[in-house]
Order: C-alpha cells, then sequence, then structure tokens
C-alpha cells in the first residue's frame, strides 16, 4: 500500500518576501527529510504558487534535492579557454600596464552592458540586445572608485572588415554618446610605454565635459544624464542626511542627483 507523509512548512522570510508554505507528500516516509533522496518535481505539491526556487533553496537544507532535469557536472560541457587574450592583446596590456604605472587599473574584455545602461524606456530590450554581447577590448578605470574614464579598442587587421568596421562605428557611437572617450590603438608589433601613456593621458584630458543643463518640466528636473524626470530623495547618511534631493529613475545604474 502506498503512504503518503504529509510535510508542511510554513516559513518567514525576511521582512519583504511572502510567507512561504508549502506541502511535501512522499511514498517513503522512510527516506525524509533529512536523507539526501532526490526528489522529483511531480512528487512535491506546493500549497501555493511560490516559485520553485524558492521551495528548492528550503529543501536544500534538508539535503532534499529537486532534481528535475539538471544535468549531472560531468555532463555540463564547459571548459576553460586558452585564449582568454590574444598575443596582441596580451602584448599590449603588458605595455599599457608598464606605462600607466597604476594611475589607472587597466580591465581587459569588459561587456558593454557592464558599462553602459539604456536610458528611457522607449525600445529599452531591442538596444540592450545590441550592447550585451558587445566588449570593449580594455577599459581604465580609476583605482580608488573603479570609474570608468576611458575605453581603449585595439585594431587588429581584423578591423578592416566591412561587418568589423559596422560593429566598430557602432561602439564609437555608444562611447560618445554616453560621454565615456574611446581611444582606438592601432596593433603593433612594438609599442613604446611612454607613448601609449601619454595617448592615455592625452585622451582622458580631451574628454568633453558637457555642460550639465537641468531642465524642467513643471518644476520637474530631468535627468541631465538620462533624460528622464528625476524624483525626490531623501539622503539616509552623511553629512546631508535628513535632506531631499532630485535622484534619477534610473539609481543607481545613474546616480545624477539635482539640489532642490
Ligand atoms: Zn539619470
Amino acid at each position: 500500500m502506498r503512504t503518503l507523509v504529509d510535510y508542511s512548512w510554513k516559513l518567514q522570510l525576511k521582512d519583504r518576501i511572502p510567507v512561504a508554505t508549502f506541502r511535501l507528500q512522499h511514498s517513503d516516509p522512510g527516506n525524509l527529510p533529512l536523507s539526501s533522496t532526490t526528489i522529483k518535481p511531480s512528487e512535491v505539491t506546493m500549497a501555493n504558487s511560490e516559485p520553485q526556487g524558492c521551495l528548492a533553496v528550503i529543501l536544500s537544507l534538508f539535503g532534499v534535492r529537486l532534481n528535475g532535469d539538471l544535468p549531472t557536472s560531468e555532463q555540463l560541457p564547459y571548459r576553460q579557454r586558452d585564449d582568454f587574450l590574444s598575443a596582441a592583446e596580451l602584448s599590449f596590456y603588458r605595455v599599457l600596464t608598464l606605462g600607466l604605472d597604476g594611475s589607472y587599473l587597466v580591465c581587459p574584455k569588459v561587456n558593454l552592458a557592464d558599462v553602459f545602461f539604456v536610458s528611457g524606456s522607449h525600445k529599452k530590450q531591442s538596444y540592450k540586445n545590441k550592447i550585451d554581447r558587445k566588449h570593449v577590448d580594455f577599459l581604465l578605470c580609476d583605482p580608488t572608485s573603479m570609474t570608468p574614464v576611458l575605453g581603449i579598442e585595439l585594431d587588429d587587421q581584423s578591423h578592416a572588415r566591412r561587418d568589423r568596421q559596422e560593429r566598430d562605428q557602432f561602439v564609437d557611437q555608444v562611447f560618445e554618446v554616453a560621454g565615456l572617450p574611446l581611444l582606438h590603438v592601432r596593433a603593433a608589433a612594438g609599442y613604446s610605454p611612454q607613448n601609449i601613456a601619454d595617448l592615455v593621458r592625452q585622451a582622458v584630458a580631451d574628454r568633453a565635459l558637457s555642460e550639465k543643463v537641468v531642465e524642467r518640466q513643471e518644476g520637474t528636473p530631468v535627468c541631465p544624464k538620462c533624460g528622464t524626470p528625476m524624483v525626490i530623495r531623501t539622503a539616509k547618511k552623511g553629512n546631508q542626511k535628513g535632506a531631499e534631493f532630485w535622484g534619477c529613475k534610473n539609481y543607481p545604474k545613474c546616480r545624477e542627483i539635482v539640489e532642490t
């Protein structure tokens, strides 16, 4: 005879997460709940519709794994690549770090979607798709704040290809419209660290400090960086604690503020 055993838990997680209630039914009570028995999802009845992720996390506390179609580690096809940086990129990276001598931190192969965000809501996803598989060869950051200050593209022969040119043009535009300078360096057999450092300093200095014009719509300022209407926020810490200011709706991607 098939005996069903009910295990019911009610969990109060952190304040903002709703109470999770679920019921687990299993035909072999001898193996539950503290053994590492794998329960198929079909054997689990959820009392209401919490996402399975939540349930799986709770069950894992009891050593129980919801093993639907998860592949085993042996089945996963991931292997480490041997060409994280090409020989040309590595050679340039060495010269760059030598020339800059710690004044900027050099991050190779940075995804554009980690540097830029899409402002506004119009066709947001399609604009995001355009950048989230593209990388800039090197991103130079302030060593303390890690704020990006300059992108560098190492132009090798592949940049002469037509598809590559279109890609380059688009990336140039992204940097330009977002106000982050981008330096193109032609790939060469050798570089002078001093020359490269000079090029970098020049490009950073040339960064157009576009004047921040704050437009207002019926008293509400528009973010000077991304053009969205701002919202009133209250400073939670620091000297200005308690003070109100206009903050960008896109925070934390955009940290522009305007005084009230
Ligand atoms: Zn903004």
